[in-house]
């Protein structure tokens, strides 16, 4: 009974970092670095607490479930926190001897780590169902290395291979519940800030709309002060200037205007819509955020694509799939957006990079919610524009190579003009 009660204060020591980070941590720090440090000293901790409580069996024999915040942290955290939190059993362990039991902790931790950070990056890629399955595997590795070398050292004894399976299913099992809390309460957070960013996207829709009218006006008004300051007389130069300031304000407006076009609430109103037109509307847009990445849009738009649908929602599926173009290429590169009609009477819009790729099954995967690679990607745009081309009988084509770039089709019915 008392072995149980062990165990339980080991999973109480082991679950503390989990909560405190959430509750505490994540909302107030946001520097990726000090979120690092910070869960690596709890994890620390955690890692203290256990081995100074240990489950005590047979003669002077203990057990404790150490490697699971060496685990956890060096799967979430990376390398510097695997080696410090390694480091950190080694010396703690070392205060209490240099028995045969400090070899075997050296001897299972330098046969584990390699392992651990060999699954690491896979780890960080992988979704949450996967985790579960990583982080369960490496600890029954673990424990059987354990019980293997514990054996070795000090000979295989009945009694001591039953607390050791214990041990062993008490470990994969609170390791996989471990998991499956962290991943659950993440996946609470992201929804929740998901629904903060949706609901501060709306308020600056709103204020813009605002704005943009605001500034319009006067524009308007500097825009024929300039047409009547145009004499015949002036020098050309002069002419020139006030050309330049004209065409300047005109590209302005236009801005404004497609930044008018996507804070409009997307009511359900369909209609014909120049798909050319939201194309290249979207092109333009992009165009003026994907400079700072290095990328370049080029378009090839034939007049006249008429469908019909929604040209908000429209516009929204193409800016998701554009803007993940041109984050699939971190050091630049180039974008080919096409649009025109196909033979057999669709309306075929092309967006196409030379980024990372995809491989089969990420494509299978695209468009389930939160299915995302990105660091800070909702995992939601594809989801969201599937959605949308599905419900104007529309369908999205996906072609990919891992490491040489990825097309993405879209087919949409051509309507009567
Ligand atoms: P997010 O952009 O927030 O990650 P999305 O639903 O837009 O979410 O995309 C889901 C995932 O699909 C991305 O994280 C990325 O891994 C993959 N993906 C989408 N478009 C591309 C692309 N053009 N090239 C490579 N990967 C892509
Ligand atoms: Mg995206």
């Amino acid at each position: 009974m008392s072995i149980i009660k062990d165990f339980l204060l080991q999973l109480t020591l082991l679950i503390i970092p989990i909560f405190i980070y959430f509750t505490f941590i994540l909302e107030k720090v946001k520097n990726d670095r000090n979120i690092t440090v910070i869960m690596t000293m709890l994890w620390g901790i955690s890692i203290l607490l256990c081995m100074s409580f240990p489950v005590n069996f047979g003669d002077g024999a203990r057990l404790d479930i150490r490697f699971i915040p060496l685990l956890l942290g060096t799967l979430y955290l990376g390398f510097w926190p695997g080696i410090l939190l390694s480091i950190l059993i080694i010396l703690y362990r070392l205060s209490f001897g240099m028995s045969p039991g400090f070899y075997n902790t050296v001897l299972v931790i330098v046969l584990s780590l390699p392992i651990i950070l060999y699954f690491q990056k896979s780890f960080i890629r992988s979704n949450k169902d996967k985790r579960g399955g990583i982080a369960a595997g490496l600890s029954f590795y673990y424990c059987v290395l354990g019980l293997t070398l514990f054996g070795i050292i000090k000979g295989f004894s009945s009694e001591n291979l039953e607390v050791q399976l214990l041990h062993l299913t008490f470990t994969v099992a609170v390791t996989l519940f471990c998991i499956v809390l962290i991943e659950k309460i993440r996946e609470i957070h992201q929804l929740r800030s998901d629904i903060q960013n949706s609901e501060k996207l709306r308020v600056i829709s709103e204020l813009t709309g605002v704005f943009a009218h605001e500034i319009r006006n006067p524009m308007q008004v500097t825009r024929g002060f300039l047409q009547l300051l145009d004499d015949p007389d002036l020098p050309p130069k002069k002419k020139e200037y006030i050309n330049v300031s004209i065409e300047e304000l005109d590209r302005a407006n236009e801005i404004i205007d497609d930044f008018l076009a996507f804070g409009k609430p997307s009511g359900n109103d369909r209609g014909k819509v120049n798909a050319g037109d939201q194309v290249e509307r979207v092109a333009n847009l992009i165009q003026s955020f994907s400079l700072n990445h290095q990328v370049e849009i080029k378009t090839d738009i034939v007049d006249d694509c008429w469908i019909d649908a929604n040209p908000q929602k429209i516009n929204q599926s193409l800016i998701n799939i554009m803007k993940n173009a041109v984050e699939s290429m971190p050091n630049g590169g180039i974008v080919w957006v096409t649009c025109g009609p196909t033979a057999d009477g669709s309306i075929r819009i092309s967006i196409k990079d030379q980024g990372v790729g995809m491989t089969k099954q990420q494509i299978d995967r695209l468009g389930n919610p939160y299915y995302s690679l990105k660091e800070k990607g909702t995992g939601l745009g594809m989801m969201v524009s599937f959605q949308i081309i599905r419900s104007f009988k529309g369908e999205i084509i996906v072609n990919s190579e891992k490491g040489a770039g990825t097309e993405f089709i879209i087919l949409l019915p051509q309507a009567m003009h």
